[in-house]
């Protein structure tokens, strides 16, 4: 099949290289030039485990291409996926569907054949009635359905989630595009649940299952809280939690907040529509409420740590709002970097992936090391902010030389804590007490 894919961002590119994989032919567009120079030149724009070879043995065997022009990506698909952006608007928080109504106004022109416009990005309840009026509006005569594709992958997973996924769910009701999308999808459906729903509950199941993911979080941080106060460990508690069928272990690991791209823009925006359609959701609400105290919160633990030191030296590992992406939009330890330097903290960062991002975010405010031990070098204090997997493997003992006060603030749980106390670290942890 000819798929077009609109946007080439985490989401876009990631789809367009896996579908180009399974044998279709994959026309990329975005409207940024220079991310369609740098595909073209054969330079990847994100960080994406395994993306790079699959990149370029889809883009060489001339089944992937990058374009500036609607044309080339929409006219003859059999379906045009939108991979947008969904900002939260700066004022009422809600999902900004400027770019989705400007891909839908772009590509109507260029339907010719029976196409099937999937949106995959992440929009309320509702747009995908508004998606097809205004294509309607701008093509009459067109032959199309607009279906609700809602992404569920990972960032740092992204290739693993396209072709694992837990599910796929398609929203429409049109036995047409349902039989489209089956078609595409025949490679999944020995092992992958394919549901098929209405496009609005389709529309909902992704921010509902977005705001569950971000409550799950919230609600492991509230009680690591409570064990540092109770004398228990909450890392023992969610293992015991987990293992409960019913609840699952993932999404309970305790630590500074939930970010990224997604989960603080999606829970507001379902928070947002709840109060639309005059149903509170007031788990969701508390949820938004308590993450944000926790990152004021993480950087006071940090501040309270150096106080009788001024100027003093912070160490930061980690900057991506999480391991395996180089993406730092609402990263949790970008917003506790940003608190800390209201204090005119001295902070000293390192990131495997991120640097280049976050040096795009915070400029010179903060310093760039280029390698972990080198940013521990004379500090004060060490945080670790992201839990890529090289912080955990820390020579502690190396650490411990290099430092000038030997505290640690581990708020990723990853360190052997009883390791660093034996090594006269003053060692702090979330969700126990040392
Ligand atoms: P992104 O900002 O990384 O990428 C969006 C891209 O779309 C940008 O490159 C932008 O230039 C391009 N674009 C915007 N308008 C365009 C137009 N009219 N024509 C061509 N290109 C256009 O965004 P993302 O992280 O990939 O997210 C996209 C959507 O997917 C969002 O709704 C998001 O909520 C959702 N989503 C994201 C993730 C994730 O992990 N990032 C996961 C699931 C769902």
């Amino acid at each position: 099949m000819k798929i077009g894919i609109i946007g080439t961002g985490y989401v876009g590119l990631p789809t367009g290289v896996g579908l180009a994989d399974l044998g279709h032919q994959v026309v990329c567009v975005d409207k940024i030039q220079a991310k369609i120079d740098s595909l073209n030149a054969g330079q990847l724009t994100i960080y994406e485990d395994g993306l790079a070879e699959m990149f370029e043995r889809n883009r060489t065997a001339g089944r992937l291409s990058f374009t500036c022009s609607m044309q080339q990506a929409v006219s003859g698909a059999d379906i045009v996926i939108i991979a947008v952006g969904t900002p939260p608007h700066p004022v009422t928080h809600e999902a900004d569907l400027q770019y989705i109504y400007a891909a839908a106004a772009e590509l109507a022109k260029h339907l010719t054949n029976y196409t099937v416009v999937a949106t995959k990005s992440t929009v309320p309840v509702g747009t995908g009635d508004k998606v097809e009026e205004i294509i309607r509006t701008h093509n009459p005569t067109a032959r199309f359905d607009v279906i609700s594709l809602p992404e569920f992958l990972r960032e740092g997973f992204a290739l693993h989630d396209f072709f694992h996924p837990d599910r796929i769910v398609i929203g429409t009701n049109s036995p047409q595009a349902a039989a489209v999308m089956q078609k595409l999808y025949k490679p999944f459906a020995d092992k992958t649940k394919i549901l098929q729903v209405s496009r609005r509950s389709s529309e909902t199941i992704k921010y509902a299952s977005n705001a569950f993911l971000a409550m799950k979080i919230h609600y492991i941080n509230e009680m690591a809280d409570f064990c540092e106060k109770a004398g228990a460990d909450v890392a023992e508690v969610a293992r015991g939690m987990g293992l409960d069928a019913r609840i699952g272990s993932r999404f309970l690991n305790a630590g500074i907040g939930f970010g990224g791209s997604c989960f603080p823009k999606d829970t507001m925006a379902m928070a947002y529509m709840g109060r639309q359609f005059k149903s509170p959701l007031e788990l969701i609400e508390t949820t938004i409420s308590g993450n944000a105290q926790r990152k004021i919160r993480m950087a006071e633990r940090v501040l309270v740590a150096v106080k009788d030191m001024p100027q003093a030296k912070i160490a930061v590992w980690g900057l991506a709002f999480k391991n395996g992406t180089d993406d730092c939009r609402q990263s949790p330890a970008m917003e506790i970097i940003n608190e800390l330097l209201k204090y005119q903290a001295h902070i000293t960062a390192y990131d495997p992936q991120a640097m280049d991002n976050a040096r795009m975010l915070l400029g010179d405010k903060i310093a760039y090391a280029p390698d972990m031990y080198t940013a521990a070098q004379n500090a004060d204090v060490l945080v670790i902010l992201t839990e890529w997997p090289q912080f955990a493997a820390a020579d502690l003992a190396k650490l411990a030389q290099q430092m000038k006060h030997k505290i640690l603030l581990d708020f990723r749980n990853m360190l052997d804590g009883s390791k660093a106390t034996d090594l006269g670290f003053n060692y702090q942890r979330i969700g126990k007490k040392y």
